[in-house]
């Protein structure tokens, strides 16, 4: 038996690094996943895994941050599952630039995937949600929502922070209607985003300077996440909403809050 069996999870950018990896482990521990991103070859890719684990993975390409895709989306998964048990918002991207050069291109795009999706999906799904008196929403957030790391990161570091608290509004709107609403903040994960701005020695030097800096003496790897949200999204946190679950490995204070 697994934790999840039967439910139904929508899992938003799963096509990669750690939304594939919730996605996977929502699957092995028994549910059938909307798998969403902006883009359908990797997400096939992940639904043909899940189809491996006995399950069903449904591909929907839309971009959350335009309310008739989230709407789209969202529409696609009840017509073929009838229902939505568990939304993980995960979809996230960064576009880092010092303050003093950041465009208003760069702020509105971070700010309209990172913080508005995780809006617009929350408010979509938990509309199906609230007549049946049930659900679970995890939103992806970073330790980079918690305090000021660095200077290039003022559109996701203020995303992410408004995902926090947003969702803490959520859980106060949504609980009374049997609705869990929880944050994951992941401290540096091994993922091909870490990738996208940086040559793979570069990368590699990043990880190893985040390693010194935990506790554990670690980055973290997906699977950590994924691990994460599997117990926000099982009935063994069914007394725990409105939270931010830190996932960092013990992050040691290099925040100005
Ligand atoms: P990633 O770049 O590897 O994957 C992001 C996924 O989101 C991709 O599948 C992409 O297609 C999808 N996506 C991007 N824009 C989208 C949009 N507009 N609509 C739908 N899908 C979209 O990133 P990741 O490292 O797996 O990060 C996942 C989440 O975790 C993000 O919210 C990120 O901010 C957060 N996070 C990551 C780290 C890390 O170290 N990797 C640390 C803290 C927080």
């Amino acid at each position: 038996m697994g934790k999840l069996d039967n439910k139904i999870a929508l899992v938003t950018g799963a096509g990669r690094g750690i939304g594939r990896e919730i996605a996977l482990t929502l699957a092995r521990e028994g549910a059938d996943v909307v798998l969403n991103a902006r883009n359908l070859p990797n997400l096939d890719q992940v639904a043909a895994e899940i189809a491996k684990l006995g399950r069903r993975g449904l591909p929907v390409a839309a971009d959350i941050s335009r309310k008739p895709e989230v709407e789209s989306l969202v529409n696609s998964a009840i017509e073929t599952f009838g229902r939505i048990d568990i939304l993980v918002c995960n979809a996230g991207i960064t576009r880092f630039a010092p303050f003093l050069e950041m465009t208003e291109e760069d702020w509105d795009l971070v700010v309209d995937v990172d913080m508005k999706g995780t809006f617009l999906c929350g408010q979509a799904v938990a509309r199906h949600m609230v007549p049946r008196k049930y659900g679970k929403i995890i939103n992806i957030s970073s330790t980079s929502g918690l305090g000021a790391r660095n200077e290039t990161m003022a559109n996701y570091a203020a995303s992410k922070a408004g995902v926090n608290n947003l969702s803490r509004v959520m859980a106060l709107a949504l609980g009374p209607h049997g609705i869990n609403v929880n944050v994951v903040a992941p401290g540096v994960i091994r993922s091909e985003m870490g990738l996208t701005r940086r040559t793979p020695e570069e990368y590699e030097a990043y990880m190893a300077l985040y390693r010194r800096q935990t506790a554990l003496r670690r980055v973290g790897e997906v699977q950590d996440i994924a691990n994460a949200v599997l117990f926000l999204a099982s009935d063994e946190s069914s007394f725990i909403t409105g939270q931010v679950m830190v996932c960092d490995g013990g992050l040691k204070d290099g925040l100005l809050r």
